[in-house]
């Protein structure tokens, strides 16, 4: 009898029979095993437990623990899904159903008349629930194309002839496709290429979460579709978990609180691009002296460029090529010219302006470039993504030898920054593209700048084989919120494209010319972008020194305003926010009504403090700190504003 060799994880080596499927080697690991292994993966492909296992390869047996365990079992929830809602939709055309981040959807075609919302839910997730009770197998079949077109076409499921039929086209007459895998579980049987589960069984707990329309194959001009969406765990407390932190970030959604304290506001006037309002300019302009004081700090000199160009500039610098749907187009006197969607092709003209000698570099431009870029209106979401946008850009003009040691200076910039804001980095190098500019030699050093960089300052990070712009490899910055979310917010990238392009050169201690190095560099990506992040990450209550309202003043009594307006005058000359609530209402409303929205410090003034000179002070979420005298309180709050202490919370 032949037999079939797999090595596992650790390095041991399976031997099994011919034919021996994945159950198989989890039987012989260990009867535990046997229980808990959900698929395997072989040569990076997760495929069925039931499948033959390839000899030769590595194997890993995947169980709940395991990487993309959670994808199997999504995809296995979104057949229960279509099953339960088949029986009780009869005549519901069904499109396709697969797993996505945080969980799954299922695209169906109700019969006419027919709608459904999630007051729905309660009773397809009952069906759904007997489904997966019943421990139902996910059995699959390789039919022939006839065979399953035959069947779809006797069930009038339409979309699924469709997709089979584009199969058979994009296989192509030389190599034409003889057959496809159909997955039944229970009643149901789906056209899918898996993989899936033993059964039904293994889906712990099932959640469906949204109804929203969808077209098919995304094509606006074709059938629109009910997308239903849900989620599946392991265990009932993983999902009551995840639906918790949904629950805590959708209270911090920042359109919400944006909304609620008055930050920003949009209008269908001018779609995806935000209208500040003063409480929110007054962040945008801390942040904003931050990042000027910064970059002053670490030598980079501040520029302002136009936002309107020839569009021969986007011919020369590529962004024509590569990057126009994205753009906005006009005509100026005849002329047609271009938003900027980035500033490097304007940084670039500043460098051109005059003869550069090895002595004047590095160059490092900083400015805060208003770009334009579309994106669909369908993906706009608050100030998360905009069309308008305010990068906190840089570009740094420098030698080849330069590179390692200006890279170090962009991350440890970008470290100090996320420090300020409490963020927990994460770091990520990709090299170089299959599609690429530039020779070997040139990517060789290229990388090794930017690792070299990394492990100067002993930072771990991960490496995105191929994954860097065709013009040079990039180290992208991402950053954890306060409530576990991953943001990628910066990005240091280096390019050897734009500089021959615009035939950058300087000229070299050797007295010959040389090309210069750029290297593309933003840290909180747009100011638009992460004061949205901030807003979510603080849930609204921003430490004092980004907070828009930084004290408020409460007289007790109307007779007590005059001194109040003093003491708001008083310190807003010493250079802090401050506001007079001089309503006629009682102290312990404007104090509830201070602390909803957030505002950190609270100055009650009275009787005693007329006579004093001082005020009781309260922190916002603590309480009553006591009496003080006016300058102490000023100096007290200035104190906390110049540490730029992270966290609204001492
Ligand atoms: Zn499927
Ligand atoms: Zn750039």
């Amino acid at each position: 009898m032949r037999r079939v060799n797999v090595t596992l994880p650790d390095g041991t080596e399976l031997e099994l029979d011919d034919g021996a499927t994945g159950a198989d080697a989890a039987a012989a690991i260990g009867p535990g095993l046997a229980r808990a292994a959900l698929a395997v993966r072989q040569n990076g492909e997760v495929r069925d437990l039931a499948r033959p296992l390839v000899g030769g390869e590595p194997l890993e047996i995947i169980t709940a623990k395991s990487d993309g365990a959670l994808d199997v079992i999504r995809h296995d929830a979104a057949h229960v899904l279509a099953a339960a809602v088949m029986e009780l939709y009869p005549g519901v055309k069904i499109s396709i159903g697969p797993p996505i981040e945080n969980g799954f959807y299922y695209d169906f075609e109700f019969p006419a008349g027919v709608t459904v919302s999630d007051a729905d839910f309660g009773r397809i997730e009952e069906r759904m629930r007997q489904h997966i009770n019943a421990d139902e197998q996910f059995a699959r079949e390789d039919v022939t194309v006839d065979e399953a077109l035959r069947r779809f076409r006797a069930e009038g499921q339409d979309y699924k002839v469709e997709l089979i039929e584009d199969l058979v086209a994009d296989a192509g007459p030389a190599d034409p496709l003889e057959s496809v895998s159909l997955y039944t579980n229970g009643p149901f049987t789906d056209l899918c290429r898996g993989p899936h589960g033993p059964s039904t069984k293994r889906i712990k707990a099932v959640k469906l979460q949204s109804v929203a329309g969808a077209y098919w194959r995304g094509d606006a001009a074709r059938q629109q579709l009910t997308r239903i969406y849900g989620t599946a765990f392991f265990s009932k407390e993983e999902l009551a978990q995840y639906l918790e932190r949904l629950e805590q970030a959708r209270a911090r959604d920042h359109r919400k609180l944006g909304r609620e304290l008055e930050l920003f506001m949009f209008s269908e006037l001018s779609p995806g691009s935000p209208f500040w309002q003063p409480a929110g300019m007054a962040i945008w302009n801390e942040l904003s002296k931050l990042w000027r004081e910064e970059n002053r700090r670490r030598g980079y000199r501040e520029v302002k460029t136009p936002i309107l160009y020839d569009v021969e500039l986007f011919k020369q610098s590529g962004h024509w090529d590569t990057y126009r749907e994205n753009m906005y187009f006009t005509d100026v006197e005849d002329r047609p010219m271009a938003l900027k969607p980035m500033n490097c092709p304007a940084h670039v003209q500043l460098f051109k302006e005059a003869r550069r000698s090895y002595r004047d570099l590095p160059i490092r431009y900083s400015e805060q470039g208003l770009v334009h870029r579309h994106e669909p209106s369908g993906t706009l979401h608050g100030l998360l993504r905009v069309r308008h946008i305010t990068q906190d850009d840089a570009h740094i003009f420098c030698s080849e030898e330069q590179i390692r040691q200006e890279v170090i200076g962009c991350l440890d910039f970008g470290f100090f920054l996320y420090d300020l804001f409490g963020f927990e980095p994460k770091l990520e190098l990709s090299t170089r593209p299959a599609k690429r500019i530039g020779t070997d030699e040139m990517w060789d050093r290229a990388e090794a700048a930017l690792q070299g960089a990394l492990d100067a300052r002993g930072l771990p990070y991960e490496v995105n084989a191929g994954d860097g712009a065709f013009y040079g490899p990039k180290i992208d910055l991402h950053m954890t919120d306060s409530i576990g979310r991953s943001w990628q917010l910066g990005t240091v990238q280096l390019d050897y494209s734009m500089p021959a392009r615009f035939d950058l050169s300087f000229t070299g201690a050797d007295d010959a010319d040389h090309q210069p190095v750029m290297i593309h560099r933003a840290l909180l990506g747009s100011f638009e972008r992460f004061i949205g992040i901030l807003v979510e990450h603080y849930a609204g209550e921003f430490p004092l020194w980004l907070a828009p309202v930084q004290a408020a003043v409460l007289p007790v009594a109307d007779r007590h305003a005059e001194y109040g307006a003093r003491v708001a005058a008083a310190l807003g000359d010493a250079g802090l926010r401050a506001e007079l609530d001089s309503r006629t209402e009682s102290v312990g409303r404007k104090i509830r009504e201070a602390e909803l929205r957030k505002v950190p410090y609270m100055l009650v003034v009275g009787e005693r403090d007329v006579e004093s000179g001082g005020a009781a002070l309260r922190r916002h979420g603590e309480g009553d700190l006591g009496s003080f005298p006016l300058d102490e309180v000023a100096e007290r709050l200035l104190a906390e504003v110049a540490e730029r202490r992270y966290s609204s919370q001492r």
